[in-house]
């Protein structure tokens, strides 16, 4: 006896269904929709128990009439094409005529409609394949609500996520389609509870006050860009370095308004940040990308929640320079290159007890030469204690001078150096607040790019009195092929025995460094790393010797600095790239803006 049997057209499409609606927010998606399609301004949304009881959706759209209030639950049956054909040229969200027929098969749907020019309205029920449709008084537009999703498939009932799951993912769905339609009035009620009210607005950076909170919105910046040759243009908003989430739920991609989830696109966008955020936080951005259709295909994700590009890396690209540019010009806002000072009445006497730094910029040739006196060998392996700061006796008289030398002129008296904060901060004024920036962190990150520049382009100097390292046999052994690596990065070694190095000569900047420590920590980089592909090996090493060369050489927290070492800082760490960390992801500055300063003080609300 035969085997196959023809499922009932009722079991069918309720398999079918699991592919357009698998949780309650894909049917909020379909019907909001649906109800943009009809040209609705204002849409509220009601849900009970995630969805999973009801979800409603009222609009002042076009409404419908009889014929197809009866039809729109039918399968395959839409008003916004006719054939395949104008795929490449559609403008509505819907062409598949499958939403309605496929939420109708697992929930009981309740319609109410009218057409603006209609006497009454209609109320459709459909349930269990059945659809009853008679007249009813109705405002204009279309009103309909799912109850009792998944009653008749308990097989998908039974994943569906507590209610705090399924709202989370129905806000999202919202907040998504808030931000495609900024001039739609959207509004949200979760069991009972408005939850969201968004009157229509101009821009997205509002629809970010309003979706988000307004601490968020006022981390939030404007981008713009086209590629008019390809038929790309590209807004939104994005939180700037300071601003971060530990998931991904603040980053939204629109492609001509429709949501979609596009790992190129958020690639590019995280690209954009590389640098700028710490590793393993997002940001939150909402994109626009508003493009030729003819150029994108949506019609590849059963739920249409991806899209696949004729020219992706256009696109990504874009993303990526766009929101690169972005940051960079607001962070140049915050780190002005003219910082002025704040005149002291008093010059802080511990200033002069623990200087041992020297402003990159400047040129080996204006160190002091008593500078050039070598530091004492350290046969054990040095350890440093982050808050104890190197003493160099000879620049203590000269900077100690300086700090009776007048106040530098600058023309800018928006940005000031107003002091130190903690022997770690430097305090910088503003009009918008006051920004911090880590001392160490933002010279670092200087040093950092420095050493990444050829080697030529690295002052060095050659030590008066060469220093000895010593080491193992072994680990001679092991750093003794590598030693041109350090020499790219300014250090020249040789060996001196066979378990000793000498190095003769150093960058500047790392003269008065614990040289044994770094050659040290390099040894147990090689032995951990030799094991992998040559040209990594070589990436891996360098990143490490730079960042290393970069901390070690970078003046510490508890240095204490005058201003003119503090301006010098500011100044270099406005023009070093990536200059929104450390190499090692801890942020360099951060703005306390002057409102919340005010709101603490109860200035304003
Ligand atoms: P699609 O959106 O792909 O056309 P749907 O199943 O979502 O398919 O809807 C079927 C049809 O029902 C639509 O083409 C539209 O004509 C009508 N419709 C659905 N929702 C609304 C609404 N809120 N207002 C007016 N018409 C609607
Ligand atoms: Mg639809």
């Amino acid at each position: 006896m035969a085997r196959i049997k023809q499922l009932s057209a009722q079991e069918a499409q309720k398999i079918a269904a699991g592919q357009v609606v698998e949780r309650p927010a894909n049917a909020v998606k379909e019907l909001l929709e649906n109800a943009i399609d009809a040209g609705a301004t204002h849409i509220s949304l009601f849900i009970e128990d995630g969805g999973k009881q009801l979800i409603r959706v009222v609009d002042n759209g076009c409404g419908m009439d009889r014929e197809d209030a009866q039809l729109c639950f039918a399968k395959h049956a839409t008003s916004k094409i006719k054939s395949v054909d104008e795929l490449p040229s559609l403008t509505t969200f819907g062409f598949r005529g499958e939403a309605l027929a496929s939420i109708a098969a697992v929930s009981t749907v309740t319609l109410l409609t009218k057409q603006p020019d209609a006497i009454e309205g209609l109320k459709a029920i459909a349930h269990e394949g059945i659809i009853t449709v008679e007249p009813i008084g109705c405002p204009q537009g279309t009103d309909i609500a799912v109850r009792d999703l998944f009653y008749n498939v308990p097989a998908r009932a039974k994943f569906l996520k507590k209610r705090e799951t399924e709202t989370r993912h129905i806000i999202q769905t919202v907040q998504a389609m808030a931000f495609a339609y900024p001039h739609i009035h959207l509004q949200l009620y979760v069991d009972g509870k408005q939850l969201l009210n968004c009157p229509a607005q101009d821009t997205m950076l509002q629809r970010c006050a309003q979706l988000w909170d307004a601490s968020t919105a006022k981390h939030m910046m404007s981008i713009e860009a086209t590629r008019s040759d390809k038929g790309i243009s590209l807004c939104g908003a994005i939180s700037n370095h300071q601003w971060f989430r530990y998931d991904r739920s603040g980053m939204f991609f629109l492609v001509n308004n429709r949501w979609v989830t596009n790992t190129g696109l958020s690639r590019a966008l995280l690209k954009g940040y590389n640098n700028v955020i710490p590793q393993g936080r997002y940001p939150m951005a909402t994109l626009s990308i508003m493009i030729n259709p003819a150029l994108i295909d949506v019609n590849t994700h059963p739920r249409k929640e991806e899209i696949t590009f004729a020219h992706p890396r256009t696109i990504e690209q874009l993303i990526q320079d766009t929101v690169r540019k972005a940051l960079e010009a607001h962070v140049s806002k915050q780190i002005k290159k003219d910082v002025s000072f704040y005149q002291p009445t008093h010059t802080p006497s511990q200033s002069v007890e623990s200087l041992s730094f020297r402003p990159a910029s400047l040129a080996p040739d204006m160190y002091d030469a008593a500078l050039l006196e070598p530091t004492p060998m350290e046969p054990a392996l040095y350890t440093e204690s982050p808050f104890q700061p190197t003493t160099t006796p000879a620049l203590l008289t000269s900077e100690a001078e300086s700090l009776t030398i007048p106040i530098i002129e600058t023309a800018d008296e928006s940005h000031k150096v107003i002091g130190q904060f903690a022997k770690t901060y430097i305090l910088i004024e503003q009009q918008e607040g006051l920004f911090l920036v880590d001392q160490h962190a933002a010279h670092e990150r200087v040093l950092y790019e420095q050493f990444g520049q050829r080697f030529e382009a690295i002052p060095t100097i050659n030590l008066m009195f060469p220093q000895l390292v010593t080491c193992s046999e072994h680990d001679l052994a092991i750093i003794e092929p590598h030693l041109s690596l350090f020499a790219q990065h300014g250090i020249s070694i040789e060996t001196f025995s066979k378990d000793q190095l000498i190095i003769q000569s150093t960058p500047v900047h790392l003269k008065n460094a614990p040289l044994q420590e770094i050659i040290q920590t390099a040894i147990g980089w090689i032995k951990e790393l030799q094991h992998i592909d040559q040209e990594q090996f070589h990436k891996t090493i360098h990143d490490k010797l730079r960042a290393q060369m970069a901390c070690k050489a970078a003046v510490k927290a508890g240095d204490v600095l005058t201003q003119s070492q503090m301006q010098e800082l500011i100044k270099d760490l406005h023009d070093t790239p990536n200059r929104f960390s450390c190499p090692h992801g801890r942020p360099t500055g951060w703005m306390l803006s002057l409102h919340d300063i005010e709101k603490t003080f109860r200035r304003k609300t």
